[in-house]
């Protein structure tokens, strides 16, 4: 559901538009925006590490839980920490609800948090982010115009389309080449599901080696996108378990309510990372 926050704007007719967080640029995207690189200092420098990128992932960066270790994991203090290490930047964050509601960065206001679970920028000055612990950050950009987005994906928002509407939604605003990378989520080696999300999600469950029924959201994100016109080719999936890895990422399914949240950021500027494993 694109929730749009300014009456006359082009989305209107789709519904409501949301709004988003922060991340990191890409070199790719630097062809077409002239990248400047930016400095980003988050703590010690062994905190910050990234998911191998590889081409396209560039755009966009996955953090691991130490990145967010000594903050509370909100949406506040996430954008209060990336904004000071990413100066001159505009940074987002969502109030993440599991819903479908994608907003434009364009749309909110200075300060505001929106009640968003996606959200897309035209602004290479912007930095947009989710925050997850399990469910699936999903970063998607566009190689032929300024344009990203920002998608939290849980087994509901997999459930209500959220990323096949958000791809649509980028594609309204003149993107025919867009790709996404598909983040650290928790793997069907641990998502052990009852019936009701297998039957949201309409999905085939398969049997894990205990005998319980599993569901792969990886795989459930990456047909959203295929769904919405991305080719296979242009899908990366990290393939990396928040539950199995436990040093790098925080899991709810393991760790419970108090599981801090992992950060994934993507921007349209090359930023540079100190420490960042480029692979
Ligand atoms: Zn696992």
């Amino acid at each position: 559901m694109l929730v749009k926050q300014q009456k006359d704007a082009c989305f209107c007719n789709i519904g409501q538009l949301l709004s988003a967080s922060g991340g990191r640029a890409a070199r790719g995207m630097a062809r077409n925006l002239q990248a400047q690189p930016v400095s980003l200092k988050i703590r010690p420098l062994s905190c910050v590490a990234v998911i191998g990128y590889i081409r396209f992932a560039m755009r966009g960066i996955f953090c691991t839980k130490e990145v967010s270790s000594g903050i509370d994991g909100k949406a506040f203090s996430v954008r209060a920490l990336l904004h000071k290490e990413l100066q001159g930047c505009n940074v987002y964050t969502l109030d993440q609800v599991h819903s479908d509601r994608i907003v434009f960065a364009e749309d909110i206001t200075p300060g505001e948090i929106p009640e968003a679970d996606a959200i897309i920028s035209r602004n290479v000055n912007d930095v947009l982010c989710v925050r997850t612990a399990d469910c699936v950050p999903v970063l998607a950009w566009a190689e032929d115009v300024p344009l990203i987005a920002a998608i939290h994906a849980g087994w509901r928002g997999l459930a209500l389309n959220i990323v096949e509407q958000c791809i649509t939604a980028m594609r309204s605003l003149g993107s025919k080449t867009i790709r996404a990378s598909i983040g650290p989520a928790i793997g069907k080696c641990c998502y052990v599901v009852q019936s009701d999300v297998i039957e949201a999600l309409r999905v085939e469950p398969s049997v894990n080696g205990q005998g319980f029924l599993v569901v792969d959201l990886w795989e459930a994100a990456a047909c959203g996108l295929e769904r919405a016109g991305v080719g296979r080719s242009s899908i990366e999936i990290k393939g990396v378990c928040t539950s199995c890895d436990t040093d790098r990422f925080f899991s709810y399914r393991r760790q419970g309510e108090k599981a801090g949240r992992n950060i994934s950021a993507i921007g349209g500027r090359s930023w540079s990372l100190p420490g960042l494993q480029v692979g």
